[in-house]
């Protein structure tokens, strides 16, 4: 099975053909980000604009570094939500005219279900298994007990952690995205400031971030004021500190009582090596098993969201030519279970 995916949901334009969910033969991303960093964040219109012009010569390159024709292809995947509406409707309209055209299967795809199968594109996933979702829009505890079956146990309430490091970026004087400029910062603080953690109800896999940014805003605002150095590499440490104790401890706490075979890290922000390092001790300590996909799979992509179309492709679930963005679109909708 050869699977043609097209990922336009934010800021990054991705073509790839994964065959058999789990084999890459290519994989072009083109990333916005410098576009959009003289902004401070993304502009929907403009990401619309740029994927305009990036997609048409992306799916020929994808399919030519591929090594197969177009007539090779299986079926055609897209993104079809949760994201930018104007972002989302690029790639649909590209992957419902490519189906047309070729007489080839569609099926839709759910964003964050891709980021968790990407996973699959590096290990086999065991169920039941518990994925930590951790990107720029989403921060969630995911309970898979079955190939395809989602159930959300917990999700933030507030900020995503993605963007709440943005945000304590921008405060500390670093550019869009700011994740990796704080991750770098943290780990070589030598000391860190306190912050809280902020665990919600006692048994609640729920997150909140937006009080912990705060406490960060009204340090560095205090210091200003008073004229002193922000010492931001130690508002950086305590930062990330408070965020890896709670994504951890929760996560952890959610695989014990679900029973699960695996943990799974997927999203952006999977990239921190703060958490991945405090992640990988306490799985190690508790004799859990981890996943963390390389860092091509965990920032968008298409490949990812070919290894998740491929669960709808075994099942013959495909779309109609009338596919439509959804901009809000839960796992539980995608999968059919509501
Ligand atoms: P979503 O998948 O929820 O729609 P998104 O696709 O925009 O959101 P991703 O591309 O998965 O999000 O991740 C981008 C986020 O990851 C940004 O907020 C960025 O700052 C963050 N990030 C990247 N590298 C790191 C890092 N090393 N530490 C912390 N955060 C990071
Ligand atoms: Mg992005
Ligand atoms: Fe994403």
């Amino acid at each position: 099975c050869l699977i043609l995916a097209v990922e336009t949901s934010c800021d990054e334009t991705s073509v790839a053909v994964v065959k058999d969910g789990k084999e890459v033969l290519s994989n072009l991303i083109a990333s916005q980000v410098e576009t959009h960093k003289a902004f401070g964040g993304v502009v929907p219109e403009v990401a619309s604009r740029k994927h305009v012009e990036n997609i048409t010569l992306m799916l020929e390159e994808a399919v030519r570094k591929a090594g197969i024709s177009l007539q090779d292809l299986s079926a055609i995947a897209v993104t079809q939500g949760p994201g930018l509406v104007g972002a989302l409707l690029v790639g649909v309209v590209a992957a419902t005219s490519l189906a047309m055209a070729l007489n080839k299967p569609l099926i839709g795809t759910h964003h964050i279900a891709g980021h968790i199968y990407a996973n699959r594109l590096v290990a086999d996933m065991e169920y039941p298994c518990m994925a930590l979702v951790v990107s720029g829009g989403h921060t969630e505890l995911v309970y898979m007990k079955s190939e395809g079956h989602f159930e959300v146990i917990g999700r933030t309430r507030d900020d995503a952690v993605g963007e709440a490091y943005d945000k304590v970026a921008r405060a500390i004087g670093y550019p869009y995205p700011g994740g990796p400029h704080v991750d770098r910062l943290a780990l070589e603080a030598e000391e860190a400031v306190e912050l809280p953690r902020v665990w919600l109800e006692p048994e609640s896999y729920d997150f909140s971030f937006s009080g912990l940014k705060s406490a960060v805003l009204n340090v560095v605002n205090q210091r200003k004021m008073r004229g002193e150095p922000i010492m931001e590499s130690a508002i950086a440490r305590g930062f990330q500190e408070s965020v890896v104790e709670v994504l951890v401890t929760k996560a952890i706490r959610a695989v014990r009582a679900y029973n699960a075979k695996q943990l799974l890290l997927c999203g952006g922000v999977a990239a921190n090596r703060g958490l991945r390092r405090e992640l990988e001790r306490q799985c190690r300590e508790e004799g859990i098993e981890l996943i963390i996909p390389p860092f091509e799979y965990c920032t968008d992509n298409a490949a990812m969201i070919g290894a998740a179309a491929y669960l709808k492709w075994k099942k013959r679930q495909f779309a109609g030519l009338d596919l439509r963005a959804m901009p809000q679109f839960s796992l539980e909708e995608w999968s059919g279970q509501e």
